[in-house]
């Protein structure tokens, strides 16, 4: 077996050593051995069976904003979803005709306009979206808002893919992604592609089935989003992107590296707990935000850890209370 040889396949761009630290916002990291650019579902379910024919782990990555990766070299082939993995379509209501999106260029600030969306009865109030796994979730917000259609403007600051935001059931309070899911497109170990509705994902704060099992691999969402008048809410959507600039440390990290206690901010438990500023080599506690671990500059896996599980004990200790990590942490097997 030759994993090279063998996924030199359409669809499929193979990496080797890619360092992790540079696809990770935490900026930590090891390097995948392999890592796979996947651009087409065709391409995606020849490369699972046969990763799963030979009992090769992998694993897909978004744009690694909630993950810790090991220091260590990785063993576990890294895929992540590009080409056909980035568009959105359009569904309206009462209408079977399907407005796709031009690719953005996903990268930054589009220059263009996207197309108008197609002409809507006035019965037509909402649309069924289809977006790639591999969108920004700011991305798709503008899209949608720029086409006329609301909901996502309060989540749409946060950073990272679908596909993650899928996984994680990202959001911030009162709203979190699974309050727009119609359903998750899948596939699974077989390489069998479907749609799973959104009462089998198990959807509650900041958990899914995607979390429980390595069964699926996203590969797109399905939205209902409502047709409106989307001008106030562009203020929404930038009031969040303020507030975030204004309230959240700046530099390497994943967010936040703990889960909210049953409505109580973890933030405010560890922060109560004077913990702030504490460090072990170059990870520290954010003076901003106690529940924020940084990367001062050279810290590994091992410093974050070694200091998140300081703050758990201290926070045990001091509160009785059990801190969840909400980071995933990526090691070899
Ligand atoms: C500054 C900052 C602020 C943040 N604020 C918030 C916030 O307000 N609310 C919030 O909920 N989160 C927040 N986060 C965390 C993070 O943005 C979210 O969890 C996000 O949804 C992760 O998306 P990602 O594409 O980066 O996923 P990654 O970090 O790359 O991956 C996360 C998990 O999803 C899995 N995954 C990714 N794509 C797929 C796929 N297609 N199929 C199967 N599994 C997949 C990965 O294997 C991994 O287990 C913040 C992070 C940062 C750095």
């Amino acid at each position: 077996m030759n994993i090279i040889e063998d996924l030199n396949i359409d669809g499929v761009e193979i990496l080797q050593k890619e360092p992790l630290s540079k696809r990770t916002t935490f900026g930590i990291g090891g390097c995948a051995k392999v890592f796979l650019n996947i651009s087409t579902i065709d391409a995606l379910k020849k490369g699972v069976i046969y990763l799963n024919q030979n009992s090769i782990p992998y694993m897909v990555i978004g744009d690694g904003t909630n993950l810790l990766v090991t220091d260590k070299d990785l063993d576990i082939i890294f895929i992540k979803l590009v080409g056909d993995f980035k568009e959105i379509s359009y569904f309206p209501n009462h209408n079977s005709q399907i407005v796709t999106s031009p690719l953005y260029s996903m990268e930054g600030e589009d220059s263009r306009q996207p197309e108008s969306p197609t002409t809507h009865t006035e019965e037509d109030n909402f649309a069924i979206i289809r977006v790639g796994a591999g969108v920004k979730l700011s991305d798709l917000t503008k899209d949608t808002l720029k086409k006329g259609f609301g909901g996502l403007e309060k989540i749409g600051s946060i950073p990272g893919t679908i596909g993650g935001a899928c996984l994680m059931n990202a959001g911030v309070r009162y709203f979190d992604i699974s309050t727009y899911i119609e359903s998750v497109g899948v596939i699974d170990k077989k390489g069998n592609a479907f749609e799973m509705p959104k009462e089998s994902c198990q959807y509650s704060y900041r958990e899914s089935i995607f979390q429980q099992t390595d069964e699926y691999i996203i590969t797109h969402a399905n939205l209902r989003l409502v047709k409106t008048d989307t001008t106030p809410l562009w203020d929404v959507l930038i009031a969040g992107i303020e507030k975030r600039k204004a309230t959240q440390p700046k530099g390497k990290c994943a967010g936040c590296f703990f889960k909210n206690q049953n409505n109580q901010s973890s933030g405010k438990l560890i922060e109560e707990c004077g913990l702030k500023g504490l460090s072990v080599g170059d990870a520290y506690v954010a003076q901003e935000h106690a529940n924020f671990i940084m990367n001062r500059g050279n810290a590994t896996a091992i410093d974050v850890l070694r200091l998140a599980n300081i703050i758990k004990e201290e926070v045990r200790k001091q509160k009785g209370a059990n801190l969840q990590f909400e980071v995933r942490i990526i090691k070899n097997e």
